[in-house]
């Protein structure tokens, strides 16, 4: 059984007026069509549920957490009720990545943030918390106590990184030539430059 499947599952069994046996005997377009309406970010969407929002579109809408991991932590969802991001079409969730962009600059510079992290918590095992996908913007200052992002810098063997990239670029459809040796020293000067630089061009 797959895991949105489980996960849909999972989600519906909360609701208490359904039985196992109900949901059996619905079809796949049934369940859908339920799930959006006990969805309460899509209640959000349609102005049947309150929220402090911020931005709104025909596609989608942006609203700010009400247990944000800091001030300013903002929600983008697109109005159609899609739980996860293989579901999203590629016109919808290219908007999304426009809208993301322009509520990052919006941020920075309405709180004078030195950056911003932006996710999606796609699947359960990833954190999602809701049945409706939710893009995250959450703004960054030096010393904020998010650690979240402190992602490890784990050692892996170069035979493991060809292998790798062979298995991904082959499902990719992409084909990169062998690459020669190069012999570059990483400067971790430069990169605290390059990083200052481009500091100052986010806001
Ligand atoms: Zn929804």
């Amino acid at each position: 059984m797959c895991k949105t499947f489980i996960y849909a599952c999972a989600v519906f069994y909360s609701m208490p007026q359904l039985t196992e046996e109900d949901l059996a005997k619905m079809s796949p377009e049934q369940i859908a069509e339920l799930q959006k309406q006990n969805c309460f970010f899509c209640q959000i969407g349609s102005g049947k549920a309150q929220a402090k929002m911020v931005y709104e579109d025909e596609l989608c809408f942006a609203i700010l957490d009400i247990n944000p991991a800091i001030k300013g932590h903002m929600l983008l969802l697109p109005k159609e009720h899609y739980m996860i991001l293989p579901q999203i079409p590629e016109e919808t969730i290219k908007h999304l990545g426009v809208i993301a962009k322009k509520l990052s600059r919006t941020v920075l510079r309405a709180l004078g943030a030195e950056g911003t992290n932006i996710f999606i918590a796609n699947g359960a095992i990833a954190g999602q918390r809701a049945p409706h996908l939710i893009i995250h913007i959450i703004p960054r200052t030096e010393n904020d106590s998010i650690t979240a992002f402190d992602l490890p810098e784990k050692d892996i063997r170069e035979e493991d990184l060809l292998k790798l990239q062979k298995m991904l670029t082959k499902k990719l459809g992409m084909n990169f030539e062998p690459q020669q040796e190069m012999k570059v020293q990483k400067s971790k000067n430069l990169e605290e430059i390059d990083l200052h630089q481009l500091r100052k061009m986010l806001i």
